[in-house]
């Protein structure tokens, strides 16, 4: 089941609030999260004496029921410390499911589409965003784009696959094509790189790779010279910049983790099966830009 959830808040650390909203949806059994709005601010709607709010809206896949995924939005909202006191009052968090792709229904605890959603710009803005096919008309209240939303991070997939979309095998990559790492080496100088441990293994002397800002996602690693290191996914996103282009070089974990947020991978793919156990994320979200095929191998690129 694919569905759309809107968020929005107007209190506390806005920002902070949504990235962190997003990432315990990540968390939720039986969810996938597939992709991110940008983030806007808007006016109040319905009761006006409030703060604006800060909204956007997310694409998940999900194998739970509308009502389980409603409890677990509604889990979130308490964890982040949503206090209901007067309808359409000011809070730090809000989750509504907006739509959910081929169904329609009410019930006495949920309605979907939701059943303000086709008079709310605040929700239909970032709906639209990562749901271009939607049609409806907007009435032009304000909502205006912010930075410092995901989308602003212009984070990069990279990646070398075989015909299975296949990364890696007993923690090695699979290929060391010299085409390939050149054309690496000349998307990643001079930029950010982005990943996890077991990719730093699999580096050269495991040192991070020069030339480049190297930010390495873990729980684990404490100090590396040469590197930041960073525990999560929030923390990274304090650490980005939003000038440059930040790579995500592997491996798939972090991939895993990161590819909702990304805006463009680059994949070089090989016509073999090299028998992988770690594979890249499913690429359903993306559509092919570029492709240019050589003996034996082709550059890909996607973009949403
Ligand atoms: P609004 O529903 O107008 O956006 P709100 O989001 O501030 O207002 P909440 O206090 O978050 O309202 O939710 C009130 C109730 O709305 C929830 O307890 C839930 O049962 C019900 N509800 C009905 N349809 C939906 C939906 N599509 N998504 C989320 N909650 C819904
Ligand atoms: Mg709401
Ligand atoms: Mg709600």
């Amino acid at each position: 089941m694919i569905c759309y959830i809107g968020l929005g808040g107007n209190l506390g650390e806005r920002q902070r609030t949504l990235r962190r909203a997003i990432e315990r949806v990540k968390t939720i059994p039986a969810v996938k999260l597939l992709r991110v709005s940008s983030f806007y601010e808007s006016e109040p709607w319905g009761v006006v004496n409030q703060p604006n709010y800060l909204n956007a809206a997310i694409k998940i896949s999900t194998e739970l029921e509308p009502l389980a995924l409603l409890d677990e939005l509604q889990r979130i909202e308490s964890e982040l410390g949503r206090v209901r006191r007067e309808h359409w009052g000011a809070r730090t968090i809000d989750l509504d499911i907006l739509l959910i792709e081929g169904r329609a229904f009410s019930s006495e605890r949920l309605t979907v589409p939701h059943k303000f959603l086709f008079e709310r710009d605040f929700a239909l803005i970032p709906l639209k965003e990562i749901f271009p096919q939607l049609l409806c008309n907007l009435r032009g209240d304000v909502v205006n784009r912010v930075t410092g939303s995901p989308t602003d991070f212009k984070l990069k997939c990279v990646a070398c696959v075989d015909k299975n979309f296949g990364l890696g095998r007993g923690g090695k990559l699979l290929f060391r094509i010299p085409a390939d790492l050149k054309n690496f080496r000349r998307l990643t100088l001079g930029n950010t790189i982005v990943y996890g441990r077991k990719t730093l293994e699999t580096f050269p002397n495991r040192r991070p790779l020069d030339g480049r800002r190297n930010i390495i996602l873990s729980r684990t690693l404490e100090n590396i010279s040469g590197a930041e290191i960073v525990a999560g996914v929030e923390d990274l996103f304090d650490a980005l910049n939003t000038t440059e282009d930040n790579f995500v070089i592997g491996g798939a974990e972090i991939f895993g983790e990161l590819i909702p947020y990304a805006t463009e991978i680059f994949l070089t793919v090989v016509d073999a099966d090299g028998h992988a156990d770690a594979f890249f994320p499913t690429v359903d979200d993306f559509t092919l830009a570029a492709a240019q095929i050589f003996d034996g191998f082709e550059f890909r690129r996607y973009t949403r």
